[in-house]
C-alpha cells in the first residue's frame, strides 16, 4: 500500500528543470516529454491529485526502464525510484483483467498477459528455470535456435519468445553447474563471515560467477555461507509492480539469511542487491510486522565490489594482461551509486588496462525483464550499447549483472561480433588464482 502523502512530498522535490531528460534512455529514443522522468512525475502528480490512470499514462510507466539514470542526473535529489515503484503498482492493479471492466487503463492484451504470466511463473524459480536448460541446450546444439532467432517466426508467435531466443545464454558446463557447498572456509586468517545470494538467473545460467564469487571472498578471508533452499530475492517482482509477491520473496530471503548468522550478505547481481537494499522500505509498506527485520537485513546487504572495497583486499593478484571495458549496470551505478569500487578493484590487477565505455551511464536495455516485455526499445538500446562497447576496441567486457551480460552479448552477436563478457568476480578470481579466464586465453 503506497503512502500517498509521502509520495506527494517526493514529487514536490521536482522543480521541472529538465536536467534529467538527456540522461533518460526513453527520452533519448523518442524525445517525448511523457517518456521522460519529468513527464512521468507529472503523470504521477495527476494521479495523486485524483485522476484515474489512463491507458496512455500506463503505457508511459510501462516504457520506463527503471534504470534510475534520472536520479544520478537530478540536482534536486528527487527520489524517482519511489515514484516509479508506486506507478508500477498502480499500473499492475489497473491493468489486471479484474480491474479493466471499471477502469480507463486498458487491460493488457491476451498475448501480453500470457507473456507476463510465463515470465513471472518461471524466472523467479531457479528449479523451474533449470528444467528449461536441457531442451535449450538440445536446441542450441542443433543450431535451431540461431536459425529461429534469424527468422521472424518466433516474433510472429510472440515478441517475447523472439527476444528470449535471441537472449538465451550459451550452454553451461557440467563442472560450472556443480552445486556449491553450504560453507566455503576462509583461506588464511578469517576476517568475516558472509552470506552469499546465488540468485535465479545467475545460479542457473551463470553458476561459474557464483563459484568465482565464493572463491574470491574466501581468498579475501571470508567464511562464505551459501544457505540451501534459496529462491528469488524478489527483485523482478518488486521492479514490476508486483508488491505482494515481492514481499513474500523478501520475507523468505530474510528468514534464510537470519538463520545463517552472518556479518554481511554479499550480492553479485546488481538488480538483486538493489532490491535487497529496498527491503526496509518494501516491508515497511507491505508488512509492518517485518519492518525491523527488513531494516536489519537491508543494512547487511553489500554488493561484492562494495564489500571488497570496504574490507580492503589482501589476496595477491597475478597479472592479467588484457584490455577490458567496464560496463556500469544501472542498478549498481545509479540505484546503488557504486561506480568507483569495481573500477578500483579491476585497476589493481597487474597488467589489466581498464577502458571506459562511451555513454557509460545509459542503460543497455536489459533492465530486469524489460528486454522481454519491451523488445523493440530494448533492442535499439542494446544496439547502441554494442556500438559503444565496440568503439572501445577492448576484447573483454566486464559487467556485474547477468541481465546486462546477456543483453550486450546478444546485441553484439546480432552485429556478427563476439567479445568475451565476464563478471567482475570472474576477473578477480582469475587474477587471484593466476589462471586465464575460463581456462581460455584471451585475445591480446
Ligand atoms: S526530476 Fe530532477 S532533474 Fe528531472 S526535472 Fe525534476 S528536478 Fe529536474
Ligand atoms: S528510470 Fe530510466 S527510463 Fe525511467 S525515467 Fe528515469 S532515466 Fe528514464
Amino acid at each position: 500500500m503506497q503512502d500517498e502523502d509521502a509520495l506527494r512530498e517526493v514529487a514536490k522535490d521536482c522543480v521541472h528543470c529538465g536536467f534529467c531528460l538527456p540522461a533518460c534512455p526513453t527520452y533519448q529514443l523518442w524525445a517525448e516529454e511523457m517518456d521522460s522522468p519529468r513527464g512521468r512525475i507529472y503523470l504521477v502528480n495527476q494521479i495523486l491529485d485524483g485522476a484515474s490512470l489512463s491507458a496512455t499514462a500506463a503505457t508511459h510507466f510501462d516504457r520506463c526502464l527503471g534504470c534510475m539514470a534520472c536520479m544520478t542526473a537530478c540536482p534536486s535529489g528527487v527520489q524517482y525510484d519511489q515514484l516509479i515503484e508506486a506507478a508500477r503498482v498502480w499500473t499492475e492493479e489497473a491493468r489486471s483483467p479484474a480491474a479493466a471492466a471499471d477502469g480507463p487503463a486498458a487491460t493488457r492484451t491476451v498475448r501480453d498477459r500470457a507473456a507476463r504470466a510465463a515470465i513471472f511463473s518461471l524466472f523467479p524459480y531457479p528449479r523451474r528455470l533449470r528444467t528449461l536448460t536441457a531442451p535449450l541446450r538440445a536446441v542450441q546444439r542443433t543450431g535451431l535456435d540461431r536459425r529461429l532467432a534469424r527468422s521472424s517466426l518466433p516474433d510472429r508467435v510472440s515478441p517475447v519468445l523472439g527476444a528470449a531466443l535471441r537472449l538465451a545464454p550459451p550452454g553451461v558446463s557440467a563442472a560450472a553447474a556443480r552445486r556449491l557447498p553450504e560453507r566455503v572456509p576462509a583461506l588464511g586468517t578469517r576476517r568475516a563471515v558472509v552470506g552469499m545470494l546465488t540468485g535465479c538467473v545467475q545460479s542457473v545460467f551463470f553458476p561459474q560467477v557464483n563459484a568465482a564469487t565464493a572463491r574470491v571472498l574466501a581468498a579475501e578471508g571470508c567464511d562464505v555461507i551459501i544457505p540451501r533452499g534459496q529462491g528469488c530475492c524478489g527483485a523482478l517482482s518488486l521492479h514490476s509492480g508486483r508488491e505482494a509477491e515481492a514481499a513474500d520473496f523478501a520475507r523468505r530471503t530474510i528468514a534464510l539469511f537470519e538463520q545463517a548468522g552472518v556479518d554481511a550478505v554479499v550480492i553479485n547481481s546488481a538488480g538483486c542487491g538493489s532490491a535487497m537494499k529496498e527491503y526496509e522500505r518494501l516491508l515497511a509498506r507491505a508488512d509492518g510486522g517485518w519492518a525491523e527485520r527488513a531494516a536489519e537485513m537491508s543494512g547487511k546487504v553489500r554488493d561484492l565490489a562494495e564489500f571488497l572495497a570496504e574490507m580492503g583486499p589482501v589476496a595477491r593478484r597475478h597479472p592479467l594482461p588484457v584490455t577490458a571495458a567496464y560496463h556500469d549496470a544501472c542498478h549498481l551505478a545509479h540505484a546503488q551509486r557504486i561506480t568507483r569500487q569495481p573500477r578500483d578493484l579491476l585497476r589493481a590487477i597487474p597488467e589489466l588496462t581498464l577502458v571506459e565505455v562511451p555513454d557509460a551511464g545509459t542503460c543497455c536495455g536489459s533492465a530486469g525483464v524489460y528486454n522481454l516485455l519491451q523488445p523493440e526499445a530494448a533492442g535499439e538500446l542494446g544496439a547502441r550499447k554494442a556500438e559503444s562497447v565496440r568503439a572501445t576496441g577492448a576484447p573483454l567486457l566486464i559487467s556485474a549483472n547477468p541481465g546486462c551480460s546477456l543483453q550486450i552479448a546478444s546485441a553484439l552477436a546480432a552485429r556478427g561480433e563476439h567479445i568475451t563478457v565476464a563478471h567482475t568476480a570472474e576477473v578477480l578470481d582469475a587474477s587471484i588464482r593466476g589462471r586465464p579466464l575460463w581456462d581460455r586465453p584471451l585475445p591480446p
